[in-house]
């Protein structure tokens, strides 16, 4: 399932060939994904310019020039392909032969400059929706998310703030999207780790000082993946234009029996499974 780094990562991918590009084309190949699509949404988005491609939690939004908002979530199997004649001529975007239609290529959007990008979901999770820029945040999809876990709104005070008094595992307040916006099972598990914190431990009974060794945590295993990511668009230019799954490397994250790699530390990974997800952690470390 793509999380917040994999989601930036495409968003990064699509930036070159979607921002300032008219779509002169929209072509919808059923009435839903997750839920139904917005009504007459081919006909919204045809001559439409995108003014901005931006992201908020895991969701893509391209800001149009006609007052609305294209709000994308890949949910858990979508995938943004580029292809076209025109993508070969794009600087920084990725030239690839999409050859014949899948099953799954459920919307198709042709810009102006020749560029045809391909939303392809097997599993169907995921979902379009258009709502007017203006009031964008206040979309049923996001208007009870929590602060960004980049963004300047998400700092130690904050996260000491909502888990005052909590008896739930910090594990479940970090996967609570409206603590904090899209952070999902992977990199909370690495950030738990960074800092020293054990996945089981009460919300409420983690000290200032070590929240405020969990928020920089955070903000660097998302930073360090995005860079990942980064290089992964450079790297591959590409052999599918396929965007947003990169190989990156986790140090608790699926390696349940492996010794701990906090220097000194005489642990090995352990995986506990925490409201039906996987927590892996080490607990000679994390306490
Ligand atoms: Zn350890």
């Amino acid at each position: 399932m793509p999380e917040l780094p994999e989601v930036e990562t495409v968003r990064r991918g699509l930036a070159p060939v979607l921002e300032g590009a008219r779509l002169t084309e929209a072509l919808v190949r059923r009435p839903d994904l997750r839920w139904p699509f917005p009504d007459r949404m081919a006909a919204r988005l045809t001559g439409a310019r995108v003014l901005r491609l931006r992201r908020r939690s895991k969701y893509i939004l391209a800001d149009l020039d006609t007052g609305e908002t294209l709000i994308i979530h890949l949910g858990m199997s979508g995938r943004m392909l580029i292809s076209g004649d025109g993508a070969a001529q794009m600087p920084g975007a990725f030239a690839h032969d999409h050859g014949q239609m899948d099953k799954h290529d459920h919307v198709i959007l042709t810009t102006d400059a020749g560029v045809r990008i391909t939303f392809n979901d097997a599993r169907r999770f995921g979902a379009m929706d258009l709502a007017p820029t203006e009031r964008v945040e206040d979309h049923w999809l996001l208007s009870g998310l929590g602060p960004e876990p980049l963004g300047n709104h998400f700092d130690a005070p904050y996260l000491a703030g909502r888990f005052a008094g909590k008896r739930s595992p910090v594990k479940s307040a970090l996967l609570d999207q409206r603590i904090v916006a899209g952070l999902g099972n992977i990199y909370v598990c690495e950030a738990l780790w960074r800092s020293g914190i054990s996945p089981l431990r009460h919300a409420g009974r983690i000290s200032e000082a070590r929240i405020a060794r969990l928020v920089p945590a955070i903000r660097d295993v998302l930073s360090e993946a995005i860079e990942a990511g980064g290089s992964s668009l450079r790297d591959y230019r590409q052999a599918d234009g396929d965007l947003g799954y990169f190989q990156h490397r986790f140090a608790v994250y699926g390696r349940e029996g492996e010794p701990c790699q906090t220097p000194d530390c005489q642990g090995e990974i352990r995986r506990k499974v925490q409201s039906g997800r996987s927590s892996f952690y080490c607990a000679a470390c994390q306490r």
